[in-house]
């Protein structure tokens, strides 16, 4: 049943996909990518709120005609991303933006769901709640959806990232996790205050820019000599700002950057730290640091037991070969972490990698692209695992 079910809407899925892919918006702003999937709604005729916690979040939901049971949510990300895409597609975005994470296939893929279970509604009993999500890649999604109470009387959550963000994954293949499987997603800045004068005479002088690269080297070894080395960390200083003239020691200077961890010890841990580390060393050559950590999505931590579950459910329309288990997880982080703060779900990673010009470029580059043969993937693991959720 399942693959004839996947078979009726993947030509949809095709066509929504290649026309979302020709308009991609940029974070929480998605008037016309909204517009476009409550279009297809209404032709299929699936109820759905729009705006919970966020104006263009859209949440659809399709109530089995068997009575009540279980509720299972299922969550597509919607936006893209500020770069020009270079892929050379027939449907290659030409607004400035593009779909370089692939949310357009995961859109997409979400509405072949709806339409599929939608035509076998009368044979479910519970209740599938799809959430269609603006802002991932700008951390301000999920978190907005679940406070307006997105996820309310529903007992799991699943989403798919197609793509190729880990390497243990062979094209097809289902990758899953049953613990920690992103990291965190935080930012820090600090300045760090010395004091200024000429370069020739750097002892009047309280050189920030000495203070800085000493702290720049000093943070690689909170990972290094802190951490236990089993328990991955990264600190990553992506700006070094500061200095005016090549004779001039300025009066500060200013450093940002991300720090990943894929449990809430190691994080606080780190943010602590990065603060210690930095006060001192600008302390010992009398200088000070402003400091700030933001804590932004949290480690992506998915649930054994349902993970277990699905991967079942995959097995039984991937093939068993087509399922595996990672065995790490990777640095990126997701804010679909902060609906498996709320309840039991997962997360999988579904391996679509296409080539351009003979190279498979990663996600956020111009040149990222996906195999559309590995949609049908997606849409059969989304169908098996609800019915067999809703089942249990
Ligand atoms: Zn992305
Ligand atoms: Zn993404």
């Amino acid at each position: 049943m399942i693959n004839e079910l996947v078979k009726s809407v993947m030509e949809d899925v095709i066509k929504w996909r290649r026309h979302l892919h020709q308009i991609p918006e940029l974070g929480n702003d998605l008037p016309e990518t909204s517009a476009y999937v409550t279009e297809q709604l209404d032709e299929l005729g699936v109820s759905y709120v729009k705006g919970v916690g966020i104006e263009h979040a859209i949440v659809a939901t399709i109530e089995g005609g068997k009575g009540p049971g279980r509720t299972l949510a299922l969550r597509a990300d919607m936006d893209g991303l500020p770069v020009v895409e270079k892929t050379g597609l027939d449907f290659a975005s030409t607004n400035g933006k593009m779909h370089a994470c692939g949310h357009d296939a995961h859109t997409a893929v979400l509405l072949g769901v709806v339409k599929a279970l939608n035509s076998i509604k009368d044979q479910l009993a519970g209740k599938v709640v799809f959430l269609f999500q603006p802002g991932e890649e700008i951390s301000a999604g999920a978190e907005p959806m679940v406070k307006a109470g997105c996820l309310d009387g529903v007992d799991g959550v699943m989403g798919i990232h197609v793509g190729n963000i880990s390497a243990e994954a062979e094209p097809g293949d289902a990758l899953f996790s049953t613990g920690a499987m992103m990291a965190c997603l935080d930012k820090w800045e600090m300045t760090v205050h010395g004091v200024g004068s000429h370069g020739a005479y750097p002892h009047g002088s309280r050189d920030p820019v000495v203070m800085g690269s000493h702290i720049v080297a000093a943070l690689q070894e909170i990972i290094s000599r802190e951490l236990n080395p089993t328990d991955p960390g990264v600190i990553t200083v992506g700006v070094f700002n500061g200095g005016s003239a090549y004779n001039v020691i300025p009066g500060s200077v200013y450093l940002e950057g991300t720090a990943r961890a894929v449990n809430h010890e190691t994080r606080e841990f780190i943010a602590k730290r990065i603060g210690e580390v930095a006060e001192s060393i600008a302390g010992a050559f009398r200088g000070s640091v402003d400091y700030n950590y933001t804590f932004g999505a949290p480690p992506v931590v998915n649930d054994e037991k349902f993970t277990l579950n699905v991967m079942e459910s995959a097995r039984k329309v991937l093939g068993e070969d087509k399922v595996k288990l990672m065995k790490a997880p990777v640095m990126g982080g997701e804010d679909f972490a902060y609906y498996l703060e709320e309840v039991p779900g997962t997360f999988v990673f579904l391996s679509t990698p296409l080539a351009i010009d003979r190279e498979v470029f990663p996600h956020h580059n111009s040149r990222f692209a996906l195999d559309e043969a590995y949609f049908d993937s997606g849409v059969a693991l989304f169908l098996q695992a609800t019915l067999d959720f809703l089942n249990q």
